[in-house]
């Protein structure tokens, strides 16, 4: 199957978010600053799993895909009504 690894930075962003990354992203951050969250088909997946453990995690803008950030951002819509 077509795995991807995922990793959750360990610093917040400007927002206080703390965001997942692909292995691959540019922006990945370094070793010392991330931590492994597991291998996953998709961004969304691994922003489900790593809402079990932070609850202020999303997406990496850089290397996300767009599709699944505006799933994220409906779903959270559809929540607060
Ligand atoms: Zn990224």
């Amino acid at each position: 199957m077509n795995m991807k690894f995922f990793y959750l930075s360990s610093n917040p962003d400007f927002n206080g978010k703390l965001l997942i990354h692909e292995r691959s992203c540019p922006e990945l951050p370094s070793p010392y600053e991330r931590d492994y969250l597991g291998a996953f088909n998709s961004a969304f997946e691994a922003l489900k799993n790593a809402t079990e453990i932070k609850s202020n995690v999303s997406i990496c803008p850089v290397c996300g895909c767009k599709e699944e950030i505006y799933t994220l951002r409906h779903l959270s819509k559809k929540a607060s009504e």
